[in-house]
């Protein structure tokens, strides 16, 4: 009879833990739900996440969004799929920033191509750039 009665007694009280007042860690509201749960609803959980997942991937999407830029300012240039040359001042007037490339390219001079996908330089000593198509290269 004593271990009934003190079996009822422990559920009540880990029923009353388990549905405690609890403080949504996205929005701060209160409101009543198992210790387990973190938010108030399904949409501040998905906010949270959401939040949580662009604060983390927000260096991949800048760099991305920079190798696209170069990708799009190269193909622009190289629209016919042949090699043709540029300034420098072309190519950062037109937003060009090479610091960002995919891969590099040995090229038979000893010099090195800047990939941006399929898409590259290559440094001439003139000071202008030849702007290739990588599948010409591997041809
Ligand atoms: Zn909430």
């Amino acid at each position: 009879m004593t271990n009934v009665i003190l079996f009822f007694t422990l559920c009540s009280i880990d029923h009353k833990l388990l549905y405690m007042q609890q403080t949504c860690i996205h929005c701060g509201d209160i409101y009543r739900g198992r210790t387990d749960k973190k938010y108030c609803s399904s949409s501040c959980r998905s906010s949270y996440h959401n939040k949580v997942n662009y604060k983390d991937l927000f260096p991949l999407k800048k760099i991305n969004n920079l190798l696209k830029n170069n990708y799009k300012i190269l193909n622009q240039l190289t629209y016919k799929n042949k090699p043709v040359k540029t300034s420098k001042e072309n190519l950062v007037n037109a937003g060009f920033n090479f610091n960002y490339f995919t891969n590099t390219f040995p090229a038979k001079n000893g010099q090195t191509y800047f990939f941006c996908y399929d898409r590259g330089y290559l440094p001439l000593d003139n000071g202008l750039y030849s702007i290739v198509v990588k599948r010409e290269l591997m041809n």
